[in-house]
């Protein structure tokens, strides 16, 4: 016999309000909203108790691969929290200013996940500044107990020790990782040769759930793709809390869901992809997916803008496949 909690969660879940759910009727609404939910949301995963610092950034090396450069960075997110990341670009762009894409990666490794993806190569070469950063707790950002170069623990990450370290401070994983991303946007404005009105974010699980965070939080991101993250957080994380540590926020079950962070972003760019057996949506697969979309959806019908949000969905798992993002972000 086992006397679990698990049922007792999912009822409160499902008896308790939340209070920054999307219900605007107006674009003017919408905005107050979205100013109030983006606040809100930088409360509850802490990420207005993140420290600013000197923007300290250096590039270390360079590589020439297959006519592209790929550069290797650090840079100070944090006093004493540094972030390593690629840039990797085509070298012989005329005198034009260029659109950046951050492509922040999942589980299951670090920034080569993703810098060394063909859709990073693509982007490039279609005269786009690729920036991959290593998320906090992955890759070269391990903590002490993760830190092993061998392929499982190159695999792993410390989502799980830092929690238990920024859970004390209010703080969380998420708010940590969208804290630097928003500081690796504030360097690559700086940037002479960037058109800051043309900044994207893209990922995959992990990744997508830093671009929606971030796209929600943060207007300067004009476009945004989530692969494999977005679906309502009841039969989700509720009722899969075995998912890793860094989906977990702190009152985030009576603020708001995943479409509500979706129609944050109208009218900007959202492109949401799933797969029809992807096992983190739930147990109800795609019809725990299109209620969220059709929140979203509403927040962009308001502007007249439908045609910006895309969802695709594919007959494969919890995988990326892709198709039309490239046409998506080349519209946006
Ligand atoms: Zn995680």
């Amino acid at each position: 016999m086992y006397y679990t909690s698990l049922e007792y969660f999912q009822k409160k879940y499902d008896s308790c309000e939340r209070k920054y759910a999307f219900c605007a009727a107006t674009k003017e609404e919408h905005q107050i909203w979205r100013k109030a939910a983006a606040l809100k949301l930088q409360e509850i995963s802490g990420i207005d108790r993140c420290l600013k610092t000197d923007a300290k950034a250096e590039c270390i090396k360079t590589e020439n691969s297959d006519g592209r450069k790929k550069e290797y960075w650090i840079m100070q997110t944090e006093p004493d929290v540094w972030m390593p990341f690629y840039r990797l670009y085509k070298e012989e762009i005329e005198n034009r200013k260029r659109p950046v894409l951050l492509f922040p990666h999942g589980h299951g490794g670090g920034k080569e996940t993703t810098v060394d993806t063909a859709f990073a190569k693509e982007m490039a070469d279609a005269g786009w500044y690729i920036l991959c950063p290593d998320e906090r707790g992955s890759g070269e950002r391990r903590e002490f107990p993760q830190q092993a170069e061998n392929e499982e623990m190159r695999r792993g990450n410390s989502h799980r020790e830092l929690l238990q370290l920024a859970i004390g401070f209010g703080q969380s994983v998420i708010g940590l990782a969208v804290w630097d991303l928003m500081r690796l946007i504030d360097l690559a404005e700086s940037w002479e040769d960037v058109d800051s009105e043309r900044i994207a974010c893209a990922g995959m699980s992990g990744g997508g759930q830093q671009t929606l965070w971030l796209a929600a939080i943060d207007e300067r991101v004009k476009a945004a793709i989530t692969s494999g993250y977005f679906y309502g957080m009841r039969d989700s994380l509720v009722s899969l809390p075995q998912n890793c540590a860094c989906n977990f926020v702190p009152h985030i079950w009576e603020t708001m869901d995943m479409g509500d962070m979706g129609a944050m972003i109208a009218p900007r760019g959202l492109f949401i992809e799933s797969g029809e057996k992807d096992p983190l949506e739930g147990a109800r697969g795609l019809e725990n997916v299109y209620p969220q979309v059709m929140t979203a959806k509403r927040a962009f019908a308001l502007y007249g803008k439908a045609d910006r949000l895309i969802h695709s969905v594919h007959d494969g798992g919890h995988e990326w496949r892709g198709n039309g993002m490239r046409e998506f972000l080349e519209r946006m």
